[in-house]
């Protein structure tokens, strides 16, 4: 596994309860790379602080 990689920081832990999805900010609508926990929750990679809106809000897009 020694693909290309986007230059995005890969201090988590792997694990298997999470998924890589685009995520859309649920005020602003713009749309980020985030994970998706097992309990749904949506974080936006490298955005601990949330949209640029502000809002920390976001809906997981189709994967
Ligand atoms: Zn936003």
């Amino acid at each position: 596994m020694t693909g290309h990689r986007q230059s995005q920081q890969v201090d988590e832990p792997a694990a298997d309860e999470r998924e890589k999805v685009a995520a859309q900010c649920r005020d602003c609508g713009a749309i980020y790379s985030a994970w998706v926990f097992a309990d749904e929750t949506v974080q936006p990679i490298g955005r601990k602080d949330g949209c640029r809106c502000g809002t920390s809000e976001f809906e997981a897009l189709s994967r």
